[in-house]
């Protein structure tokens, strides 16, 4: 027989017979002659040393030490869960845990937030039911830096989902597809980093449709500014996207021959460069071999290659589709072997592959910018051919019902995080990191602002908290006409002189006195030494970071190579900051108009090791993360709050006038049961439908009580 008992603030204690029959706690690894008692001891004790289950109950809450400790103590017990009120702080044990078990999930199954000890599940469940209960289309925003854990949290999520809410065999079939939908865009849109052997190396955005009796029925995703010259060149350490390995190494005989490939990676130009930098220097790049090889150990290139095509064809692909992807995907390996040579300077092709579009390119260029050209078209076909891989998903995973159109979504944000570097930042990182910045102008709207409304619906006053308000550096980055993505349209576009020199100087000239931009001029005329003439800085709420204008500019060559005929039929042409502008203004209002829950990860350290808490990494998570802030806000008012129906069923037992059963309303009931317990008017407010706590130690004592009746 097992017995669980259920701990407010640390967990879970479990109490079974041991190995010689004996009772045996196997939370706290004691025996006792007397179970329950040695079970209640230790669950006393090991309140201090799991730690707190919410943040919220710190009896320091302001102090980062406090923080950061708490979380040392979950981690080392594996408890990676830990809650800030409603939001989930997840660590990365970088092992597997038991946890994720088809029991598991029952247990989070329409169980309250604070009964059960934290989860992702529970998030998960949690928003769930507000959708199903208060018909409200939910979002769950995973966040966190790269290997912190989000694409898995996000992947729990959806097997959560998949094994618990309703099915019919129609239903089944969505499920296996949106399941499906992962390894496929992993393939494509991953890669191992020096940070993450399966890093995501785009942004995505997922909504999960439910019909009305709760079945997930549907789903459409968004993906976000993939990492394109990853295609053409890679760290130190690092690989191209997963696809050019798995279908080198795990491709069949006949369907290499079809493809012209052969099975060794270290023929492909593309797969063994590597590049220190960010900017395309062919012939220096050239002679280098990348000193890691194709293989990681993590990953298993042939079973991916299996799961993949058992995926592709889940999703509803047929073999000509499959055959016509791969080619594409062959052919930019073969465009990545062509050279070019000629003596006088100007480059013809000297590898006999023959590649027509690509030659009406090449003559007018001189030897670099035809190796840029051909770098330019293999990002661009790898682009768009993911691109073309999303909407066939999005076709096979589309809501065909037509008897109902009605469904409620739960959207899931998987994106990258904030990036700082001791290197200088290119174009791709100035738009993750502005992203970032938008999202975390989201979070201090959304979660003060439901803060605020939640006190505003149950008539309760309160302070409001003071919080770093990072809307001036949104507006550097995005303000029409003197934003920095404006003046950068305005150079990309203007037909001349433009350079990147006059780009930094119309910014200096522009949001030269912003307080969160830097160059290297000073105002009394003079030159900061420590900064490139190339470059500015960027004091973003999360830190520092300096980019280069060069890489900025970037995709002005791109602009001329590839987009002028197709742009042409538009009154202006968009640069690739423009269109991603746009696209995280829609993203904001697809999430503006859900419900959200957040997920904040973190990484434990950089070696991706379990068992290892290394405290200065973990320490600046937390600061630009904002979880100090969260706490404060979530502290400022009442930590505390819980629906009088759900208050009195865990006390009543605790006074014998709502014991067994309170007869009369539920909130009187709560008034009397607190009343007998002798909670102090400054301790606790009543809501319209909650009782507010103020302190934790309240909650504390009385859950106390519980135990110890
Ligand atoms: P991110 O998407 O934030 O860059 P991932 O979700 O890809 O990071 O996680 C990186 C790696 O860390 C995973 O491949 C896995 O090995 C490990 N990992 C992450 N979350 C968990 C977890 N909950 N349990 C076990 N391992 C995990
Ligand atoms: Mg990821």
């Amino acid at each position: 027989m097992e017995l669980r008992i259920q701990l407010i603030p640390t967990g879970e204690i479990i109490l079974a017979p041991g190995k010689n029959g004996e009772n045996y706690c196997h939370s706290c690894k004691v025996v006792g002659s007397d179970g329950v008692r040695a079970m209640m001891e230790s669950a006393l004790t090991a309140r201090d040393r799991v730690g707190v289950q919410d943040f919220v109950l710190l009896e320091n809450y302001t102090s980062e030490a406090a923080f950061i400790e708490n979380l040392r103590k979950r981690f080392k017990e594996n408890l990676i869960y830990t809650y800030i009120g409603s939001v989930l702080v997840s660590m990365n044990p970088y092992r597997d845990l038991e946890i994720y078990t088809k029991n598991h999930m029952e247990r989070y199954r329409g169980v309250n937030f604070y009964e059960v000890s934290p989860h992702i599940y529970a998030v998960g469940d949690n928003s769930y039911r507000s959708m199903r209960t208060e018909g409200k289309d939910q979002c769950i925003l995973i966040s966190g830096e790269s290997g912190a854990g989000k694409t898995e949290a996000s992947k729990k999520i959806l097997q959560y989902y998949a094994v618990t809410c309703p099915a019919s065999d129609k239903v089944q079939t969505i499920k296996d597809r949106l399941l499906q939908s992962n390894p496929v865009l992993e393939a494509f849109g991953n890669a191992k980093t020096l940070r993450n052997d399966n890093s995501s190396r785009f942004g995505k955005y997922m909504d999960i449709q439910f019909d009305f009796k709760g079945a997930p029925v549907g789903g459409h995703i968004i993906n976000y500014l993939l990492e394109k010259s990853r295609v053409v060149h890679q760290n130190h350490g690092e690989r191209n996207f997963h696809i050019f390995y798995q279908l080198i190494e795990g491709g069949e005989e006949d369907l290499l021959r079809r493809l012209g490939l052969e099975r060794n990676s270290q023929q492909y130009q593309f797969l063994v460069k590597v590049s220190d930098n960010n900017y395309t220097d062919l012939n220096s790049r050239q002679n280098q071999i990348n000193p890691f090889p194709p293989g990681v150990s993590s990953i298993n290139d042939r079973s991916e290659w299996k799961a993949v095509k058992k995926a592709l064809t889940v999703i509803g692909f047929n073999e000509d589709e499959i055959e016509e992807l791969l080619n594409i995907i062959a052919s930019v390996l073969h465009l990545g072997n062509v050279q070019y040579g000629g003596e006088d300077g100007t480059a013809c092709i000297t590898t006999d592959t023959q590649i027509k579009y690509l030659s009406r390119l090449v003559s007018p260029l001189n030897l670099e910018q035809a190796s840029s050209a051909r770098d330019a078209l293999s990002k661009a076909v790898y682009g768009r051919t993911f691109t073309w891989l999303v909407n066939k998903i999005n076709a096979s995973l589309a809501y065909k019902d037509d008897s109902s159109k009605h469904y409620s979504v739960i959207g899931l944000l998987d994106i990258y995080g904030f990036e700082v570097s001791k290197t200088t930042g290119n174009f791709e990182q100035f738009c993750i990191n502005y992203c970032n910045e938008k999202l975390q102008q989201l979070f201090i709207e959304l979660t003060l602002k439901s803060e605020q409304d939640e006190y505003e619906a149950e008539g309760i006053t309160w302070e409001p908290v003071q919080y770093f308000n990072n809307k001036i550096i949104c507006d550097l980055v995005e303000e029409k006409f003197k934003g920095i993505i404006s003046i950068l349209d305005e150079e990309c576009l203007r037909p001349g002189d433009a350079s990147d020199i006059t780009f930094l100087e119309k910014l200096e000239g522009t949001v030269g006195g912003h307080a969160h931009f830097v160059t290297h001029k000073l105002a009394d005329g003079k030159t900061r030494k420590v900064m490139g003439r190339d470059e500015f800085r960027l004091l973003h709420y999360a830190g520092e970071v300096n980019y280069n204008v060069m890489c900025m500019s970037e995709n002005k060559i791109l602009n001329q190579c590839f987009d002028r005929e197709e742009l042409s039929d538009k009154k202006r042409p968009e640069t690739a900051a423009t269109q991603f502008k746009a696209s995280l203004a829609k993203l904001m209002e697809i999430l503006m108009s859900k419900e959200p829950s957040y997920v904040r990860c973190i990484k434990p350290n950089d070696a991706k090791q379990a068992g290892r808490f290394d405290e200065v990494l973990i320490r600046h998570q937390v600061k630009y993360l904002g979880l100090m802030e969260n706490l404060r806000v979530r502290r400022a008012g009442f930590s505390y709050r819980r629906h009088y129906e759900v208050f009195l069923r865990r006390y009543k037992s605790l006074c014998p006038e709502t014991w067994p059963n309170w007869q009369g309303k539920k909130q009187d009931g709560v008034a009397t049961l607190v009343k007998h317990l002798g909670y102090k008017p400054e301790e606790y407010k009543m809501g319209r439908s909650k009782i507010f706590i103020r302190f934790p130690k309240t909650l504390f004592a009385t859950e106390d009580a519980l135990e110890t009746r």
